[in-house]
């Protein structure tokens, strides 16, 4: 298992500097004048080790295989694809924009893409692999840790552009999930580092869908000390584009000001509702009560009940009875 996982590294290495090689070359100017437009340093390049996957079929393959790369191991960890009926096998990644995805260690363990233009995907992600479990993984997880040798907090952002924008304004603590929503292992990997996540999730309906999900995920996390919050970006808005329109010191501020997740549990629950109404209030309080009955035992669940109780004007005995009513009544 670990010699399988030191000969994917070292493919997924080779590929990481391929990629970067062909940045430089003539072939990358469409890369590099993308890279530019979108205003990404050069500095900023490096330290994530951005790179650019040549407009050929067979460019990787070439490559690796005069290094002694078996075939079959390239498509094992994504980066050849092999062709159902005839066997042939091809670059997966082919002009794009190539992000290196690196586990806590800095070693290269698979990849994003993006095309340069409006094409699609838009993002292209290696497929699981030995050493590449989307669930787990998080982009710029390395590099927040190399960047801080004291991490308390670490911002939860969607992309590959927002950690790297992020990071070229001096917010270098921005991890992003691969393509898939945030799961309670990732978030339990990042309680392991730090006390503080704050879920920075683009202003638009996915990311307040994101937002959400969020919330039920990480409710079950909550031990003692622990700390999420809520940043609501303006609609139409990502890191990236905010980052930049706004620069480091506001962006700062408003992570400042995120929502704490008592604040936001009660926000969702009150929006579209009106509270004057006894049956609107039912259902705020029953969505509340859900939430607060997935928190573990500690003192953040007992408050969170006796606000909702001054909130509902319900004594909070009873919610603590329809809550163990409930658990009892889960098979
Ligand atoms: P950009 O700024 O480069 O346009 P973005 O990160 O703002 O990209 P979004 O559309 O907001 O793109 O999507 C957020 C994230 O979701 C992406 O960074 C990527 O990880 C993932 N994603 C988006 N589209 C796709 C796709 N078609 N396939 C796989 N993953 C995707
Ligand atoms: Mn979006
Ligand atoms: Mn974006
Ligand atoms: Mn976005």
């Amino acid at each position: 298992r670990e010699r399988k996982r030191r000969e994917g590294v070292n493919l997924l290495e080779l590929s990481a500097s391929y990629f970067r090689e062909r940045l430089k070359m003539p072939e990358g100017r469409g890369a590099r004048e993308y890279l530019e437009r979108r205003g990404l340093s050069a500095e900023v390049q490096q330290a994530f080790g951005i790179g650019y996957a040549p407009d050929a079929w067979e460019s990787l393959k070439r490559h690796l295989g005069e290094r002694g790369i078996a075939e079959s191991v390239q498509v094992e960890y994504g980066l050849l694809v092999q062709r159902e009926e005839s066997g042939r096998t091809y670059d997966r990644f082919r002009d794009r924009v190539m992000f290196p995805i690196r586990d806590v260690r800095g070693r290269t363990i698979a990849f994003g893409g993006r095309v340069l233009g409006d094409a699609k995907p838009k993002y292209l992600n290696s497929p699981e692999t030995p050493v590449f479990h989307k669930g787990r993984e998080l982009y710029g997880l390395y590099e927040a840790r190399q960047a801080n040798p004291r991490l308390e907090r670490l911002l939860i952002v969607e992309g590959y552009m927002d950690v790297v924008a992020l990071a070229q304004f001096g917010i270098r603590n921005a991890v992003a999930t691969l393509g898939t929503s945030t799961s309670e292992e990732h978030l339990a990997r990042l309680f392991r580092m730090v006390s503080e996540v704050v879920f920075c999730f683009d202003g638009d309906r996915a990311g307040r869908q994101a937002a959400s999900r969020a919330l039920e995920t990480v409710l079950p996390l909550m031990i003692d000390g622990r700390q999420a919050r809520f940043l609501f970006l303006p609609e139409g808005e990502d890191p990236d584009t905010l980052v930049r329109r706004e620069g480091q010191a506001a962006f700062e501020d408003r992570i400042t000001c995120a929502s704490p997740l008592s604040e936001f549990l009660f926000d969702q629950a009150a929006t579209g509702r009106d509270l004057a109404r006894i049956e609107e209030r039912e259902r705020y309080a029953s969505q509340v009560l859900a939430a607060i009955a997935r928190l573990p035992e500690g003192v953040l669940k007992s408050l969170l009940l006796g606000e909702l109780s001054r909130r509902t004007g319900v004594d909070q005995s009873r919610f603590e009875a329809l809550m163990a009513r409930d658990v009892a009544a889960t098979p």
